[in-house]
């Protein structure tokens, strides 16, 4: 670890009172991950430990000696090497962030399943309940759904972050219906297509939307 002087004053301050140690190292050490989640819905709320601003997600760290908890960015986890377990062991090396990352990832898939059962809810609509279906299964949506799901998404004001979907493009079909798309169809799925993603629908014959 880094040299105790280099912490912010401000973690020190937040996490002392709250732990047994009277020094910043010996006191991260009572702490760790508890495996504990939360996603806001927004990029709103603030890191306990840092005060770091404009953070989406929760991640509860929890002290066993002084029973307290503090809600925390996932950064500040891997910064301050909090221990993160996973079945009973203690991860090591890069795998921590590995595990946060997933946590993450799995929070976003929540969310785009969770804007898909709210829009199947608004509009009894055949195509939507089949999309629903397809990204709880896939994990991914095809080009044909992704259109009507984004322009579904918008035309009822649904809340969703559209690059935290994804779009299958591993089947020959799936390219083929992004070929033969119009391109105003087609921009209402960039955000979600990744960056080679968005190269082959250029190749195809779509230019980027303008912003
Ligand atoms: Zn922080």
């Amino acid at each position: 670890m880094t040299q105790e002087h280099a912490y912010p004053q401000r973690v020190r301050d937040n996490i002392l009172p709250l732990s047994e140690a009277d020094k910043l190292v010996r006191a991260l050490a009572e702490w760790r991950f508890s495996g504990s989640v939360k996603d806001h819905g927004a990029a709103e709320e603030v890191c306990q430990l840092c005060d770091q601003e404009s953070l989406r997600y929760h991640f509860e760290i929890t002290n066993d000696l002084t029973g307290h908890s503090l809600e925390v960015g996932s950064q500040c986890i891997l910064r301050f090497e909090v221990p993160v377990y996973e079945n009973g062991e203690r991860l090591t090396g890069d795998d921590p962030r590995k595990h946060l990352n997933a946590l993450t990832q799995k929070m976003r898939l929540e969310a785009c399943i969770k804007a898909l059962e709210v829009l199947s809810l608004v509009e009894d609509n055949r195509i939507l309940k089949g999309a629903l279906e397809y990204y709880k299964k896939h994990k991914k949506l095809t080009p044909k759904y992704a259109f009507v799901v984004f322009w579904k998404l918008q035309d009822h004001q649904i809340d969703h972050q559209p690059s935290f979907f994804s779009i299958s493009l591993k089947k020959h079909k799936f390219v083929e219906d992004l070929r033969e798309m119009e391109t105003d169809r087609v921009h209402r799925f960039w955000r979600a297509l990744t960056p080679s993603q968005r190269q082959k629908a250029v190749d195809l014959g779509h230019p980027e939307p303008k912003t």
